[in-house]
């Protein structure tokens, strides 16, 4: 085979179809199939980056065959394609309906030899949606309506006019940079690296979509603008690992508004895509874990299927489920374990439903094991020791008051059979309570009162003071007395003039708290993040 007497200058990451595209043309020949058998080079073959065609070409054109071959997807069977140093799935490519940069066109154009434009391999990939040259969104181009010409990128793009390039900061293409990175350079280190390219990108943009445009975006709506945003914002947590991807979903989940809805409304686009997913195993590795996290953090019912398995037992319980167990497991009424919730001394799981919640086994049953690890076996009961109810009534406080200062100060119980024994046999000295009761209340606050004042209760007073919203002081200096949590009075009213949790706000407006944390979440108001079993705080000069 000769080098022809016309020959075009081969661009750096051209595939080889662009390079024969502009080479027929340079010769006369208005169509690269019409050119392929010509010359003797099977165009199919030459689509499919088949090695023998691609040095045919590389010889007739004056190129090295090498950097063609590099930069033109080749088919390796299978539904696989090499790209550079990648191995691809095919549904990481985007073949047919060609995209460009305009900016790219436009210089080819006022280069006499390139005239006609080019086409670059990685314009290919579904997940490139820049230029990385110019940094500006490549533009559909139209379709000539059948397949022969779809690489035939000289006539794909007679009388193309190139639009205003929109051009996208670098900061937003962290995830195609990595790509095309990868691509041209190989495989990084780390987790993410690790995964298979289609599931790393997929994984990335559909996960990012959730978080930028919510769970009830269409799919097939999306923007390649957005999907940029998209896939930079899924990357951006998926680097950091599987944990990182789990703790996003409990993120959005806290965060999201206060009703009934499952894992697959909640995570509606996201879920449903990697349920679409069933037939790859490629992506277990993603799906096993979010399966895991549904199983853990929402009232799925034994059987029920959750991405293609059955949920082996209900982990989570919803109210009607949780009446049993409770009953079960302490020994109280679901009317008792309500209240004890309320005061934020039994959890609830993050997903609950309005007016009612869910209940975690596990958060059941540790509750009960740290009342009775305060149970002494053999203690000899004393004189006052009462019920917690009894107590409650004895003490003019509530049941969880009761319940919270025993927690608080680590009062002693007592009870006939203290390992087995429920939330009703236990009892607690009446004069044990009144005594811890003393703390000057002008400047410092038990963890009880602080939630009194601020409407909530003591598990998120502990929040808010391990996130530093509000301050503990230490008033004792006796060691009997350094084991309490005492907070900064002045820095719960502090905390009260700039803030008013969901309730508050709620009764104030005469609203439903469902729906106003919708509203206001559909606003862009989002409350403290100071963990998702709490009660929501917001800043006020949010929600004015
Ligand atoms: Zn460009």
């Amino acid at each position: 085979m000769k080098r022809l007497p016309l020959r075009v200058t081969c661009i750096p990451g051209e595939t080889a179809a662009s390079f024969a595209s502009r080479l027929a043309r340079r010769n006369g020949v208005r169509r690269l199939v019409t050119f392929c058998s010509d010359v003797g080079i099977d165009y199919s073959q030459l689509m499919n980056g088949a090695p023998a065609e691609i040095e045919r070409l590389a010889t007739l054109g004056g190129a090295d065959h090498r950097i063609l071959q590099f930069w033109s997807p080749r088919l390796m069977g299978d539904g696989w394609f090499e790209l550079g140093c990648a191995h691809l799935k095919f549904t990481c490519l985007q073949r047919t309906n060609a995209r460009v940069c305009p900016v790219c066109i436009s210089e080819a154009r006022q280069q006499r030899e390139r005239a006609s434009g080019i086409h670059l391999g990685l314009w290919q990939l579904e997940s490139i949606r820049t230029c990385h040259l110019h940094g500006c969104l490549l533009e559909p181009l139209v379709s000539l309506g059948h397949g022969r010409d779809a690489f035939d990128i000289v006539r794909l793009l007679e009388g193309y006019l190139p639009p205003q390039p929109t051009y996208v900061d670098e900061n937003e293409r962290h995830l195609e940079t990595w790509l095309a990175g990868r691509i041209g350079t190989g495989r990084g280190s780390g987790w993410f690296d690790d995964l298979p390219i289609h599931v790393a990108t997929q994984t990335a943009e559909n996960l990012g979509a959730l978080m930028i445009l919510g769970a009830d975006a269409k799919r097939s709506e999306i923007s390649a603008r957005d999907w940029l945003r998209a896939g930079n914002a899924g990357y951006a947590v998926m680097r950091n690992g599987l944990d990182a991807i789990l703790a996003t979903l409990r993120e959005i989940q806290s965060l999201t508004p206060i009703d009934a809805r499952l894992h697959r409304h909640r995570f509606g686009l996201f879920y449903n895509w990697l349920r679409d997913r069933d037939e790859d195993p490629a992506f277990d590795i993603i799906r096993d874990s979010v399966r895991e996290y549904i199983w853990s953090n929402f009232p799925v019912t034994e059987g029920s299927i959750i991405l293609g398995v059955p949920t082996p037992e209900q982990r989570v319980h919803t109210p009607a489920t949780a009446a049993t167990r409770a009953g079960e497991i302490l020994g109280m009424t679901l009317a008792t374990l309500r209240l004890l919730r309320a005061q934020g001394l039994i959890s609830h799981a993050p997903a609950c439903p309005k007016g009612a919640s869910y209940f975690d086994e596990g958060e059941v049953t540790g509750f009960l094991k740290k009342l009775n690890s305060l149970a002494k076996p053999g203690a000899k009961t004393p004189e006052d020791a009462v019920p917690f109810r009894e107590a409650a009534l004895q003490c003019q406080t509530s049941l969880a008051e009761v319940v919270a200062c025993v927690l608080d100060n680590h009062l002693p119980l007592f009870a006939s059979a203290p390992t087995e024994a429920r939330f009703g046999d236990l009892s607690v000295s009446i004069r044990a309570i009144r005594q811890t009761t003393t703390i000057p209340a002008d400047e410092a606050l038990s963890l009880g009162e602080a939630s009194l004042r601020l409407k909530t209760d003591t598990r998120t007073i502990r929040a808010l003071l391990e996130c530093g919203h509000i301050d503990h002081i230490l008033p004792f200096s006796d060691a009997k007395h350094r084991r309490w949590r005492v907070v900064c009075a002045r820095s719960v009213e502090h905390f009260r003039t700039n803030h008013v949790s969901l309730t508050e706000l709620a009764d104030s407006r005469n609203r439903d708290a469902a729906n106003l944390s919708k509203e206001l979440y559909r606003y862009g108001v989002r409350p403290l993040r100071i963990g998702d079993k709490c009660q929501r705080f917001f800043r006020w000069c949010d929600v004015i």
